[in-house]
């Protein structure tokens, strides 16, 4: 769980410890409860604990919940799974709602020192006060009541006699800075909501600029590492720890998120796919989400060499997310054992073995590491093979199976096509062929040569099964939906479930998340929900190539 590149947040961190300013590094990882954890949050997550770890320091897992409307306690166990799953261990798990005592008494603090006031403004025209970039703000026409009047007002929030949006709690700094967040930010707010951890204790709820500071420097935290978007947010950051009177003073540092092609990286917009059913809830096989790539068969090590390749920098950058792809082909290829797996079957007779009769083929795990091992696999006069290694009229440079040629059957013998069966519309339903027992794989036969071999399962006992191939969910990559909203990028012919066989010998005790690697057609794994003993279901998690390279 190494950073093995030095990155700039790394380099603070080492700084701080050499001169001293630092004994122990504590970072966090501070996720809304408002929805599933998805690949940026990885970075996010790999980056903060990662950081901790090479230095003997400790992570903290918080949830950021300070917004009652929008989260859900089933939000903050599928975090705390997932960050699990990842292969973090937090050494102390916090909610913020649990400071919300506090941050009221600094809130107080605030108000006493003349820095905070209620302001009876509607948002319209506190957005209108506020002014632009351009033009300095106007000040509220409640910035001067007394100390007195703000503290019976506060507490008269707190109490519920007002309704949501009838007053807020500001800051009172400087409605002329040239930084915006400073021209006298919201501390708290109405929102008569029932919160998922402190129920219906509080009306008021303190907003992020100040309320996640305060969680940080209550913490202890020593680097606050978040992304960049909240850069010109750190004095104000600064500014409350100050003002707060905290002890403990934490640092923010701000580095570029993860945008990666193909892939929506919000949880607003995840959340819509999942409501608007264009998916099979936040754990489908292609939502980018912790929960979506476990089930699609993605790997912990896979997902934190990615992270740790991404690097970690404060320019804004897109990556190609077949990267991820590549150190996921990368962690299964030894992993994932090699089966034969047929997706369109065509049944192929071989009219010279005797009916009746089945041998037992020893055929190797792993065509690249002998240690894998061999295993027996199951052979008679009929099997599957797939429609697309058959033609009745081959095109230029077929060289797999056609009427009169002769290819090899993987692990097996020679087989010669001499028939075609066909239905009364004219599909081929059936292939006849005769096989050459002198052929047989591993008998160091010599007398000619095929240009082709094609996998196969054994009819008899082949096991039917469902195979669901995966495509980009977001076409962001096409010139006709540049530009577009994403619902509008949706890719028509992202899920494709095709039926077929598996061989028998692969089957046996398969659990879900199981990862194969099938013949030819790429790495599979066994679905969480829909797959059952009688009949699997295969997520492809990748197919075996790709031209991306690093
Ligand atoms: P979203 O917009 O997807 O909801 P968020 O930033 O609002 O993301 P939080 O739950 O607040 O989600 O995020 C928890 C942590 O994860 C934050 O520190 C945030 O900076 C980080 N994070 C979120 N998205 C990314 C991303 N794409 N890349 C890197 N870090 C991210
Ligand atoms: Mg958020
Ligand atoms: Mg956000």
């Amino acid at each position: 769980n190494e950073i093995n590149t030095s990155n700039f947040v790394k380099n603070i961190v080492v700084d701080d410890l050499n001169t001293g300013k630092h004994k122990e590094i504590i970072t966090r990882f501070p996720p809304e409860p408002n929805g599933y954890l998805h690949i940026g949050h990885a970075k996010s997550i790999c980056l903060n604990f990662s950081l901790a770890d090479e230095f003997g320091g400790k992570t903290n897992l918080r949830f950021d919940d300070t917004n009652p409307v929008k989260e859900d306690t089933e939000y903050v166990e599928s975090i705390k799974e997932d960050v699990k799953w990842l292969g973090f261990d937090w050494d102390n798990l916090y909610f913020a709602s649990d400071y919300f005592d506090i941050m009221y008494e600094k809130a107080i603090l605030l108000i006493k020192k003349g820095l905070a006031y209620v302001c009876d403004l509607t948002p319209e025209q506190m957005r209108e006060y506020r002014g632009t970039l351009s033009e300095p703000g106007r000040p509220s026409p409640y910035r001067d009541r007394s100390v007195e009047e703000n503290l019976d007002l506060l507490e008269r929030m707190k109490n519920g006699e007002f309704p949501d949006g009838s007053k807020v709690l500001r800051a009172k700094i400087d409605m002329a800075s040239p930084n915006i967040n400073f021209r006298d930010p919201i501390i708290y707010r109405i929102a008569h909501a029932t919160h998922h951890n402190t129920g219906d204790k509080w009306c008021i709820y303190p907003m992020y600029d100040f309320a996640h500071p305060l969680e940080d420097a209550i913490e202890g935290i020593t680097h606050s590492v978040c992304t960049l978007e909240f850069e010109d947010h750190r004095p104000l950051y600064d500014w409350f720890v100050r003002e707060c009177e905290m002890e403990s003073v934490p640092r923010q540092i701000e580095f570029a998120r993860l945008n990666m092609t193909n892939t929506v990286m919000s949880k607003r917009k995840l959340k819509q796919l999942v409501d608007e059913c264009v998916v099979d809830g936040w754990d489908d096989p292609r939502m980018p989400t912790i929960a979506g790539l476990r089930r699609r068969g993605y790997t912990p090590e896979a997902i934190r060499t990615f992270c740790r390749e991404i690097g970690v920098s404060k320019a804004d950058s897109t990556v190609d997310s077949q990267m991820l792809d590549y150190f996921l082909r990368e962690d299964l290829l030894p992993k994932a054992p090699l089966l034969m797996a047929v997706m369109r079957p065509l049944k192929l007779v071989i009219t010279n073995y005797p009916e009746g009769q089945t041998e037992m083929l020893e055929i190797e795990n792993n065509a690249k590491d002998e240690t894998k091992g061999t295993r027996l696999v199951p052979f008679s006069r009929e099997i599957y093979i797939e429609q697309e290694d058959f033609m009745e009229e081959p095109v230029k440079k077929y060289f797999r199976l056609f009427p009169g040629n002769e290819v090899r059957l993987k692990g097996a013998y020679f087989v010669k096509c001499t028939d075609v069966i066909k239905d009364e519309d004219g599909n081929v339903v059936e292939v006849h062929c005769t096989y050459d027992p002198e052929t047989k794989s591993g008998s160091g036969f010599t007398g000619r040569k095929v240009k082709a071999t094609i996998h196969w399962v054994n009819a008899a006992d082949a096991v039917p099964c469902e195979f669901r191939l995966y495509e980009p969910l977001i076409l962001d990559d096409i010139p006709e939906n540049e530009g577009k909203h994403f619902l509008e990028q949706i890719n028509p012919n992202s899920m494709e479930v095709v039926q077929g066989y598996i061989e028998s010998t692969g089957v046996q005790g398969i659990k879900p998340l199981d990862k194969f690697q099938f013949v030819r057609h790429g790495f599979f794994t066994v679905d969480t929900k829909y797959s059952t003993e009688e009949k699997p279901v295969f997520n492809r998690i990748v197919p075996l190539k790709s031209s991306f390279k690093l």
